[in-house]
């Protein structure tokens, strides 16, 4: 039997950032598995790769503040390349509920120290050509926002944490986590049983199945999401925003030459199906002519499905879970993994290395199931 100090369920974002995190702290007898064929075979190689400040709540904007600072200096930490485009995200909102909310939160925002704006209707439209923005009652928009890429900054954690000794185990899957007078004691694996003190379910959307290896609930959910590519697109700048229609939650962005669009369907069932819908395609062209009509113009070039990791408030579990010592979740992040995974790699690196960590995240706890939750409204 081998054993570690830490095991890390999962190897996305979450679980490659927790991994780098604790070989930086010292924390070096660490073994990450992946039970696909490759790192980031999960939610993270499907994510759009978004990058924002902007939430309704004061710990998801610490989260994205701790991250966006990491993402600056990604390639110094990990000497991994990365690219980052920061052009922004602008929320366009034609309702008066979201409307007032996007007001508050932009002052919470600002208060945070976060460089955001509100738009008129007039500006929303300059800053990108095309938009209709007749039905509009405003936009907010901060140009700290962008996009990154998911699949390089998991390699670059992971890579990372190997040279400092991490052990990465790709095409191992968990199979059993031990429990013994409510501790942690060791993890099955198919390759074999694991002797640990610690264990972190970094599983994204698998993340409820890792919970009930050790007997706990999570009330974690996957999701589908659609994403489409288009080709060659020469009639909006290069330079656009991400673009977020908030009632329809229907999004588009620069990628390359072309453009990447989504919409999420809010009756989708729960499940790992990851076919690609037509009638959802046809849905989300109608809603992207409205918004913007010179996309007719687009043509679709091809498109995928990935799943959310949801929770029932939108917010992700970080922690330890009371009912069995030694067992972290890092999952649930409801659409916001990637942006807040080196705030996330710390925060557990940190709850593991020094017993709690230097932001506080309290409210994330899974506790907050059992007590009233505040729904986070920026989900998209
Ligand atoms: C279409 C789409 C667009 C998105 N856009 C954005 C965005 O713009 N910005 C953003 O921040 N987020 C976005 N997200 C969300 C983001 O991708 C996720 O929150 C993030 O990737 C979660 O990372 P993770 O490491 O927790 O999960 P995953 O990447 O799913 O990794 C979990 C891993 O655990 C492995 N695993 C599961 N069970 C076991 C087991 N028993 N043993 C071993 N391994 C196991 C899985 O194989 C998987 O690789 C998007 C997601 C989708 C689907």
């Amino acid at each position: 039997m081998s054993s570690a100090d830490v095991v890390i369920i999962g190897g996305g974002v979450i679980g490659a950032s927790v991994a780098w995190h604790l070989a930086r702290l010292g924390v070096t007898d660490v073994v990450l598995l992946e039970k696909d064929i490759s790192l980031a075979a999960g939610s993270t190689g499907r994510s759009v790769g978004g990058i924002r400040h902007q939430f309704s709540s004061a710990v998801n904007v610490r989260l994205s503040q701790v991250s966006i600072a990491q993402f600056h200096r990604f390639s110094e930490d990990t000497d991994a390349p990365a690219d980052f485009v920061w052009r922004g995200y602008l929320f366009a909102l034609d309702n008066a509920a979201d409307w007032a909310e996007f007001q508050t939160n932009v002052a919470m925002q600002q208060a945070l120290g976060v460089d955001v704006r509100l738009l008129t209707p007039a500006e929303a439209a300059a800053l990108v050509p095309g938009l209709m923005v007749d039905d509009l009652l405003g936009a907010t928009y901060c140009p700290l926002d962008g996009v990154g890429d998911p699949y390089a900054i998991t390699q670059g954690y992971a890579q990372a944490a190997r040279r400092l000794g991490a052990r990465v185990r790709i095409g191992v899957a968990a199979t059993d986590i031990v429990v013994e007078g409510g501790r942690v004691v060791a993890v099955e694996t198919t390759e074999g049983r694991i002797a640990t003190r610690w264990v972190v379910n970094c599983a994204g959307p698998w993340a409820a199945q890792v919970g009930d290896l050790a007997g706990v609930d999570l009330p974690i959910v996957p999701l589908k999401r659609q994403v489409y590519i288009t080709d060659a697109f020469d009639l909006m700048p290069r330079d656009i925003p991400m673009v977020i229609d908030f009632t329809p939650s229907f999004y588009f962005r620069r990628e390359g030459a072309g453009l990447v669009l989504g919409m999420t369907n809010k009756d989708q069932p729960p499940g790992f199906d990851l076919s690609l819908d037509r009638n959802w395609l046809d849905v989300m062209i109608t809603q992207a002519l409205r918004r913007a009509p010179v996309l007719a113009e687009a043509r679709i070039m091809r498109g995928w499905a990935g799943l959310y990791d949801t929770t029932p408030d939108g917010n992700p579990i970080l922690g330890p879970v009371p009912e069995v010592a030694g067992f972290l979740v890092a999952a649930g992040f409801s659409g916001h993994g990637f942006m807040h995974s080196p705030a996330t790699g710390q925060i557990i690196a940190e709850m593991i290395a020094h017993g709690a960590p230097s932001i506080d995240v309290a409210e994330l706890g899974v506790e907050r199931f059992t007590a009233a939750a505040r729904r986070e409204h920026n989900v998209i």
